[in-house]
């Protein structure tokens, strides 16, 4: 585990931190593919674990929630919009068209089950000692979790901290194919660095300090 702040520690499931979970406080953040159970519970191995939270239903967030959650009992939350995603394992409407051969072939192949959602998360609750910022755009029920007192973001899949064909770390917009809404995604790019972060988290990518994320954000068309 890499700790990224106070109490605040980012699980790379993949190498180069290309997919990245969190533990933040006592919640894990996000939880890897379907396949990153048995990493994700190695990292966590004599941690106190409280619930468990998912920026988005994406297949590479939400990929092992089902098996965590039922090993560590813990509650599952998100954003209600993501609660469907969340509860039935059909990840496919939070695609801007679930048609689309992409949504299809990770559901088909990728999905994590299924698992009930404990709580529905919104604007400016609180988890792990995080306010929950609503962020849509990559999802229509995007969260990042956001920390005043020392100014750590963690952005989940607002941006990209890395090209995710290349692997080389840099400032990316979410790709348009797997996004809900591009003018959303800006939106909240511009939202989030409006905070000032001081350290910025990323499900893909290493943690960059925050005047890279806010000059990303700056330089958007
Ligand atoms: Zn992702």
């Amino acid at each position: 585990m890499i700790q990224i702040g106070e109490n605040a520690w980012q699980i790379p499931v993949m190498p180069r931190q290309a997919l990245n979970c969190f533990l933040l406080g006592d919640v894990l953040v996000d939880a890897g593919m379907f396949f990153s159970r048995g990493r994700i519970l190695a990292a966590l191995q004599g941690k106190a674990v409280g619930a468990h939270a998912l920026t988005h239903a994406h297949v590479d967030h939400q990929g092992a929630t089902a098996a965590i959650a039922r090993a560590l009992n813990l509650p599952v939350w998100c954003h209600g919009i993501e609660r469907n995603a969340v509860e039935t394992g059909d990840v496919t409407g939070s695609f801007a068209n679930p048609r689309a051969l992409t949504a299809r072939l990770q559901q088909r192949f990728l999905a994590g089950d299924g698992h009930p959602v404990a709580r529905a998360l919104a604007e400016g609750d609180s988890v792990g000692g995080f306010e929950v910022i609503e962020t849509p755009g990559h999802t229509a029920g995007h969260i990042s979790f956001w920390r005043a007192s020392d100014g750590l973001l963690v952005a989940g899949d607002a941006a990209l901290g890395m090209h995710l064909l290349t692997t080389r770390p840099g400032m990316h917009l979410p790709y348009a194919h797997v996004s809900w809404d591009m003018d959303h995604v800006r939106a909240s790019i511009r939202k989030l660095a409006a905070l000032g972060p001081r350290r910025v988290a990323f499900g893909h990518g290493p943690a960059v300090p925050g005047e890279v994320f806010t000059g990303f954000a700056a330089g958007l068309a």
